[in-house]
């Protein structure tokens, strides 16, 4: 059986923001740098797998974010039916990764340990750690667990032959990259590893951490797992739908085992 899959990047969002608000220490010129917000589909002979749930309307108005396409739409446009996705791949427990809870019925989930355990515990103290959650996301977590929809890793695993997950944390705690083989090589889907290229490779930190030298250290590890610097794929940056061809009428979703423009 062939482990070669195809990548889709399906953008479903965007927040307007300073520039400033990406970087830890801030930064000195006074423009926008906006993000966009990503789910992923993953297609090849052991079926199609999801990367991240997104979130729903009403969570982009709590949070003044825009929904530019929802996600059931941006995977009707790759003829991807939600209830027959088997298995989602969720990089990290944050709002914007892991909302649209029911919108995969006959999913399994799979997860960091070290993820659950920090979303379920002490951490959830402090303010400061627990912005970036929402608590229904978390309970409909555990209630999948307790339907027997939960699929854990701890660090380094295979998901299907040409496909593994790999724990980075940092950015949180059990926060996991998914390795992908392609026909061009082995891409990184990286999600918050790297929110944007100017954080792999400027070596920049996203203000939302919970361990610095993690996230440094997984701007490392990413450039191992993947076969160049190109085929380490942010989470949130607008160049990604830039700079992969897009599909037949839909700028907003892109392949990433496709070579990039530049
Ligand atoms: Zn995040
Ligand atoms: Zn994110």
């Amino acid at each position: 059986m062939s482990d070669i899959h195809e990548i889709y990047a399906i953008k479903y969002g965007r927040h307007e923001r300073k520039k400033a608000e990406n970087y830890i220490g801030g930064d000195p010129h006074d423009t926008q740098e906006p993000i966009d917000f990503f789910v992923w589909a993953i297609v090849g002979a052991s079926g199609t797998f999801v990367v991240d749930t997104g979130f729903d309307a009403a969570m982009a108005k709590k949070r003044s974010r825009q929904i530019t396409k929802p996600i059931a739409e941006g995977l009707k446009a790759l003829d991807i039916a939600p209830d027959k996705i088997t298995n989602v791949i969720i990089s990290h427990l944050h709002y914007d990764h892991c909302g649209n809870y029911d919108t995969f019925p006959n999913a399994r989930f799979h997860l960091q340990d070290t993820e659950m355990a920090y979303a379920t515990g002490r951490c959830m103290c402090h303010a400061v750690l627990k912005t970036p959650f929402e608590e229904e996301d978390i309970v409909a977590m555990v209630r999948k667990l307790y339907a027997g929809r939960v699929a854990f890793h701890d660090g380094a695993d295979e998901i299907a032959p040409g496909l593994t997950v790999h724990k980075i944390g940092g950015h949180s705690k059990g926060l996991q990259c998914v390795r992908v083989k392609t026909r061009r090589g082995h891409v990184v889907i990286a999600s918050d590893t790297a929110h944007l290229y100017n954080h792999f490779e400027q070596r920049r930190i996203f203000p939302t951490t919970c361990n610095l030298a993690e996230v440094l250290e997984g701007y490392d590890q990413l450039r191992k797992l993947a076969t160049s610097p190109v085929h380490v794929i942010p989470g949130h940056d607008p160049e990604v739908v830039q700079r992969f061809p897009a599909i037949p009428g839909h700028p907003d979703i892109v392949r990433l085992d496709a070579k990039p423009s530049n």
